[in-house]
């Protein structure tokens, strides 16, 4: 597993910036990119890190 603090993409080494709250499996870090793609699934909650909040918004 990636370490919590990078994206949990396959082949995306970006920094975490979103932990996604994923219903039907594990909380998962990802970047903001794969945040704003995922976060688009039915019931997925995207919760910013702190430090990223402001790239996020
Ligand atoms: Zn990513």
């Amino acid at each position: 597993m990636a370490p919590p603090d990078e994206c949990t993409e396959d082949d995306c080494e970006r920094p975490g910036a979103v932990v996604l709250h994923i219903p039907w499996a594990d909380n998962r870090v990802v970047c903001s990119a794969h945040a704003r793609v995922l976060a688009r699934q039915d019931g997925v909650v995207a919760d910013p890190l702190d430090e990223a909040a402001e790239n996020w918004r």
